[in-house]
């Protein structure tokens, strides 16, 4: 028998969509506020939330990421 264990972190992420942004990268209406947790897991499933929850602002369309509060 083999057991193939793979363990790791990874970061979660919550992507909210009661509010949109327009980002000031590339001015596509596509900023929104994510939280995000590092687990540390272990099969690829979450099993311990390794620091509190992260707030940040991220746009989809170019990738461009802010932590801090809007306005930008
Ligand atoms: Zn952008």
């Amino acid at each position: 028998m083999f057991f193939c264990f793979t363990f790791g972190f990874e970061q979660f992420k919550r992507k909210s969509r009661n509010q949109v942004y327009t980002c000031p990268h590339c001015s596509a209406q596509d900023v929104y506020l994510v939280k995000a947790n590092d687990c540390f897991t272990f099969c690829f499933i979450p099993l311990i939330p390794c620091s509190g929850t992260k707030q940040l602002y991220e746009c989809y369309t170019c990738g461009w990421v802010n932590v801090n509060q809007p306005p930008f």
